[in-house]
């Protein structure tokens, strides 16, 4: 349930409103919006009493949220969520690149790459340190060691970060090093994972889970939302078909439909999508087409030596390319 508080509402009076709810053994969320705040109402069992929030000063109306997903939807909060990161704003209509390999293999490399793809125009570097693989022989990334490359990075070339954490155990530090934390497709219904995210103070990058339905994503954004970090951005990365050309199926009309349900902010990643590196440039400009709110995009320098997903990773010239043609879809959309 929402109850809608006045335009000039007092903090006193939306507080009065919180502990009330409380008070009552439930969750109570506020909402700031353009020119009021509101408050989530959460967690009761069985339907809630309007009448008794209406009671309270300041309180314009009581509306019930129909959807099984509270905080994300847009019944809830009708304006566009707005994460920041630094300078860079997710949600404004403008469409962000966030850019690197799929691993951290060495300082050279994450050097080379992150040099190359700031001067392309990825405003954001990203880069695994710890990777959740297929195979246990695979490379599972650097993990520490690859946290402080990233932030070598940072310092470099002043790019905020973007890397994946696996588990509660390394939450900590990875959330210590990266500027965003990024859970990853087969994390995206660990529901430990999702509470430890919602009491992070970071921005989070929320995978698609590869057979994760539309309300299956937004319920796992519900859970970081509703355990406090309302800084959550969507990211479709392909999911599960019969398909047997690429290693994905990238769903656009999702982000179509996601924009719908949801004020958050969503970005695509062509990449992991198709896992075919002539397919990334023409899915990254039909993804800015569809209204995404960002790309995520893996570039490598040598991709023939990569130690993880090189067939899927653009070349930097090519990156430069995608970025110039991305840019010029989106100017013509929004003209
Ligand atoms: C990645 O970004 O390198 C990654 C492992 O992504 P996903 O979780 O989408 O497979
Ligand atoms: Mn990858």
């Amino acid at each position: 349930m929402l109850v809608v508080m006045k335009k000039d509402a007092t903090e006193a009076n939306i507080q009065a409103v919180v502990d009330a709810a409380e008070k009552r053994g439930y969750v109570a969320r506020p909402i700031p919006g353009g020119d009021r705040v509101s408050i989530g109402i959460l967690y009761n069992k069985g339907s809630v009493d309007s009448g008794y929030f209406l009671e309270f000063d300041d309180v314009k109306e009581v509306i019930p949220v129909t959807k099984p997903y509270k905080l994300v939807s847009r019944e809830i909060k009708k304006e566009n969520t707005l994460v920041k990161v630094g300078d860079i704003t997710f949600g404004d209509e403008s469409i962000h690149i966030i850019a690197g390999p799929c691993a951290i293999e060495t300082e050279e490399q994450a050097l080379t790459i992150a040099h190359a793809v700031k001067k392309a125009g990825a405003v954001l570097f990203r880069g695994g340190a710890f990777k959740p693989r297929t195979s246990p022989y695979s490379f599972q990334g650097l993990e520490v060691e690859g946290l402080k490359i990233l932030a070598k990075v940072r310092e470099e070339t002043s790019l905020p970060i973007v890397t994946e954490v696996m588990d509660c155990e390394t939450f900590k530090i990875v959330e210590e090093y990266t500027d965003v934390i990024q859970i990853g497709t087969r994390n995206m219904q660990n529901f430990s994972l999702l509470k430890r995210a919602g009491k992070s103070k970071k921005p989070v990058v929320l995978k698609r889970g590869m057979s994760a339905t539309l309300q299956e994503w937004l319920m796992a954004a519900e859970y970081i939302l509703g355990n406090g970090n309302p800084n959550v951005i969507l990211c479709e990365r392909g999911i599960r078909t019969f398909a047997k050309h690429s290693r994905n199926t990238l769903d656009l009309s999702v982000v179509l439909s996601a924009k719908k349900e949801s004020h958050l902010p969503v970005i695509v990643d062509p990449s992991h999508a198709s896992g075919v590196r002539d397919h990334i440039i023409p899915l990254s400009l039909a993804a800015t087409a569809v209204g995404a709110d960002g790309l995520i995009i893996e570039v490598h320098h040598k991709p023939k030596e990569a130690l993880c997903d090189g067939a899927q990773s653009l070349y930097p010239n090519q990156f430069e390319e995608c970025v110039k043609k991305v840019n010029k879809i989106h100017s013509f959309i929004k003209a």
